[in-house]
C-alpha cells in the first residue's frame, strides 16, 4: 500500500515534472531575450528624428513585454553616422535609422525611397511604399547588401530654403554658393549654382558670415532651431528638392528572418505608428514655427517664381534621366516611381490639388 502510494506520487510527480520542464523549456524558446543595438545618422536629442526613434524602441520593448529590447545610439555615439548602413549590412548592429538617400554614393537608386526634387509628398510616398509596390522594389533593391527597410518618418514638404537676397528668377541663382545636398544639389547645379555640403551645426555660421549666400535645411521647425532667420532674410518655398522625404528603419536581414513572427509584427507595427508620429509631429510644430517666424521675428516668405520652378523641373528631368543612363537599377526603380506616379498625380489633381484650389477661391 505504502509502496503503491509511493510509486503513485512519484509517477504524478515525475509526469508534472516533465510536463512542467516542457512548457518552461518552450517558453524559454519562444520569449528568449534579445538586445539589439540600434544606431542612427542623427545627433544626440535631435528633435523629432532621433526622438521619434527612441521613443519606436520604447514601445517595441512595451509591446513585446520586454522581450526585444533596442538600445539606441545617436550618430557617433558607437559609430559615424554616414556608416549605420554598412553597419547594419554587415551586421554589427541589427537596426539602423536614416534615409535612403544617404547611400546614394553606394546605391543611386536608393534616392527614390526617400525623395527625389518635384517627386512625391509624404502622402504619395505611403502610397507608393505601402500601397504600390514600392516597399517590395525596396527590399529588392536591398536585398544584394542583406538589409530589410521600411519607411519610418517624414518630414512632410520642406522648404526651399534661406537666401540673403531676393530671387527673381534662374538667372538670380547663377554664382550664388548654396548649401544644398544630394539630387537637389545636382539640378541646382545645372542653373550656375555652386552647391556645397554641409552638416547641419556649421550652417548658421557659413550663412552668417556669407561663406555661402543661401541653404536649405528642413523646415519651419528645425529651421527655427538653428536660428537661419538672423542669417538670412528671405524664406522661400516650396521645396522643390525634397517634397516628403522619407526616413527608413534598416534591418540586418539574417537577425530580421531570425525573429519570431509575432515580433516582426511589433516591429512593423512600430516602425509604421513611428512614421506616422514623425509626419505629425513636423505638420502640428511647423504651424507653430512659422507663425513665429513671421510674425515675431519679421522673417519674408516668399514663393519662388513659377517659370524658374518650371526650368528646374526640366532640369530634374535631364540629370534622373542621366542617372538611369549610368545605373539600371536606377532606371528600373524611376521607371516604377515615374509609373506610380503619373496615376497619383491624375488623382491628386481632382483631390488634393483641387481642394486646396477650392479654399482658394
Ligand atoms: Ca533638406
Amino acid at each position: 500500500m505504502q509502496r503503491r502510494d509511493f510509486m503513485k506520487k512519484m509517477g504524478a510527480g515525475a509526469a508534472l515534472g516533465a510536463g512542467l520542464l516542457t512548457s518552461a523549456g518552450s517558453a524559454v524558446a519562444a520569449r528568449k531575450r534579445l538586445n539589439w543595438k540600434m544606431v542612427t545618422t542623427w545627433p544626440p536629442n535631435f528633435p523629432i528624428f532621433q526622438q521619434g526613434v527612441e521613443r519606436f524602441a520604447k514601445e517595441v520593448r512595451v509591446m513585446s513585454g520586454g522581450q526585444l529590447s533596442i538600445n539606441v545610439f545617436a550618430g557617433g555615439e558607437l559609430i559615424p553616422p554616414l556608416q549605420t548602413f554598412d553597419a547594419v549590412s554587415q551586421g554589427t548592429v541589427e537596426m539602423g535609422h536614416g534615409a535612403a538617400y544617404y547611400w546614394a554614393g553606394k546605391i543611386p537608386a536608393a534616392q527614390f525611397f526617400t525623395a527625389v526634387p518635384f517627386g512625391m509628398t509624404a502622402q504619395g510616398m505611403n502610397a507608393w511604399l505601402y500601397g504600390g509596390g514600392g516597399l517590395d522594389l525596396w527590399h529588392e533593391v536591398y536585398a544584394p547588401y542583406n538589409v530589410v527597410a521600411f519607411p519610418m518618418g517624414n518630414t512632410g514638404v520642406q522648404m526651399g530654403g534661406w537666401f540673403r537676397k531676393k530671387i527673381a528668377g534662374l538667372a538670380d541663382l547663377k554664382g550664388l554658393k548654396m548649401r544644398i545636398p544630394g539630387l537637389g544639389g545636382k539640378v541646382i547645379a545645372k542653373a550656375g549654382v555652386n552647391p556645397v555640403l554641409m552638416a547641419g551645426g556649421e550652417i548658421y555660421t557659413a550663412l552668417e558670415r556669407g561663406t555661402i549666400d543661401a541653404t536649405e535645411w528642413v523646415g519651419p521647425y528645425h529651421d527655427l532651431r538653428l536660428g537661419l532667420h538672423r542669417a538670412a532674410k528671405f524664406y522661400y518655398y516650396p521645396g522643390w528638392q525634397e517634397p516628403g522625404p522619407t526616413l527608413e528603419i534598416t534591418i540586418n536581414k539574417k537577425a530580421w528572418e531570425g525573429l519570431p513572427r509575432g515580433l516582426q509584427l511589433i516591429v512593423k507595427t512600430a516602425a509604421a505608428a513611428s512614421n506616422l508620429w514623425m509626419l505629425s509631429e513636423f505638420e502640428a510644430r511647423n504651424v507653430e514655427a512659422l507663425r513665429e517666424l513671421r510674425d515675431k521675428h519679421g522673417v519674408e516668405v516668399l514663393e519662388f517664381p513659377a517659370e524658374m520652378l518650371r526650368e528646374l523641373r526640366v532640369l530634374t528631368n535631364e540629370t534622373l534621366a542621366e542617372l538611369g543612363a549610368k545605373d539600371a537599377v536606377f532606371k528600373k526603380v524611376h521607371e516604377a516611381y515615374d509609373a506610380f506616379r503619373a496615376g497619383n498625380d491624375a488623382w491628386n489633381a481632382v483631390s488634393e490639388a483641387a481642394y486646396a484650389r477650392a479654399l482658394k477661391g
